[in-house]
């Protein structure tokens, strides 16, 4: 345990709510800190303002708890919020349709640094600091106590830049999921392998808008879907009646479980390309090709490098969408979608802007989408509120 004096500046943003911890809140910081150590943060008069704990992030330098100078960091704290956060997802639950849906949410659900996912009957937690691993038992204790469960697996995000750190001891308690696990989405399907890797399969924070592509846009379309990883918004475009899906990814393991995504859904693989590509290079592809698309959807991760290229969301992103305004149909849509946190829709919006400015072509935004409901954002950390995606209509 460790107390801190906070600096008069901060004690007002830490009394209201803001659950970060940074090094710049107080007068003194000890480096040496050890992770998971509790931290109580008091004002310069030695009034108890809130408790959290330690763990190095590259957000910050951990988490607020508790604003209850009796509360014991123990069991009974984590499960009451776990329970809050399962009944804040009860209609997910009860959704026979939906069975892959995000259940704790970080700070937002009253913990930073851990969020839990649902996999049909089974959990997956990430822990994204040393500091939060550290009361790993203590928290399946009280996830235990609070829900039944099939089996839980974890993903390690510990190293200063959020990787993936693979030990292969991804899978924690209870049954092994069977490999692929399938989970359904608005009634669509995915395969999911809660045990190969940094990434399972799908990104749940989408959600919303594959269903908004499906049931909205996809019919009778052309679809060109680049960043696609397992090719998610193509299989919501085919289920959806587009005419074909093209969709293409670096990775070369993209092909095979793109196929998959295809297979389990009943969808024909006739009319679906997947190609194995830097989507730059096959942006000049297309243009050589006069290709044209109805709908193109771009999701790039925030930053990238590939062999020729490196692309950093917020330096190259209206490049990007020139290159994607360039291949797409008059009457078009192109979906804009990006998970950088460190720039607000209004400057994505501003991004979109100067692109079709700069073209002198004209646009309609038809809607945008943010994080889901399960995907809570606390009011006080609205950073966290990354998402951003805007439905475009390119006109003449
Ligand atoms: N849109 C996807 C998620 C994209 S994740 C979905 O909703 O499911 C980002 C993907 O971009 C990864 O699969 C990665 O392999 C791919 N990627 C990164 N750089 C790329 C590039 N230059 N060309 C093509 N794909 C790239």
């Amino acid at each position: 345990m460790k107390n801190l004096i906070l600096k008069p500046e901060f004690v007002q943003q830490i009394k209201s709510g803001y659950p970060l911890i940074l090094q710049e809140f107080f007068q003194e910081f000890d480096r040496e800190i050890e992770e998971g150590t509790i931290l109580n943060l008091y004002d310069k008069k030695k009034k108890f303002m809130a408790k959290g704990y330690y763990g190095l992030q590259n957000k910050g330098h951990g988490w607020i708890l508790s604003h209850n100078v009796d509360e014991v960091i123990n069991t009974e704290l984590f499960k009451s919020k776990i329970n809050t956060a399962l009944n804040f997802r009860k209609d997910f639950f009860e959704n026979k349709e939906t069975t892959a849906f995000r259940v704790f949410n970080g700070e937002s659900d009253g913990v930073g640094g851990l969020s839990i996912d649902y996999f049909d009957e089974y959990y997956l937690f990430t822990w994204y600091s040393v500091g939060i691993y550290k009361f790993k038992e203590m928290i399946l204790e009280a996830f235990t106590q609070c829900i039944d469960f099939k089996g839980i697996y974890q993903k390690k995000r510990f190293d200063t830049k959020g990787m993936y750190l693979n030990n292969n001891d991804d899978f924690v308690c209870g049954m092994q999921a069977p490999q692929p696990l399938h989970v359904k989405e608005n009634g669509a399907k995915f395969a999911i392998y809660l045990d190969d890797g940094a990434m399972v399969g799908v990104f749940l924070d989408q959600r919303d808008v594959r269903k908004a592509i499906r049931d909205k846009y996809a019919k009778n379309k052309t679809v060109l879907n680049t960043f696609s990883y397992t090719g998610a918004f193509s299989v919501f475009a085919a289920l959806g009646g587009a005419k074909n899906t093209t969709s293409v990814d670096l990775a070369k393991r993209s092909l095979s479980k793109t196929k998959e995504q295809f297979t389990i859904n009943n969808i024909d693989l006739q009319n679906q390309h997947i190609i194995v590509e830097d989507v730059f290079l096959y942006f000049k592809y297309a243009v050589r090709k006069k290709l044209l698309f109805d709908m193109v959807v771009v999701d790039p991760p925030s930053f990238a490098r590939s062999k020729k290229h490196t692309f950093s969301a917020n330096r190259d992103y209206v490049k990007l969408l020139k290159e994607v305004i360039q291949i797409t149909s008059k009457d078009g849509i192109i979906v804009a979608s990006t998970n950088t946190a460190n720039f607000s829709m209004m400057t994505f919006r501003g991004f979109i802007d100067k692109a079709f400015k700069d073209l002198k072509i004209k646009f309609k935004v038809l809607e945008s989408y943010s994080l889901p409901k399960d995907f809570r954002v606390a009011q006080k950390f609205q950073e966290n509120n990354y998402l951003k995606v805007v439905f475009i209509k390119k006109l003449s």
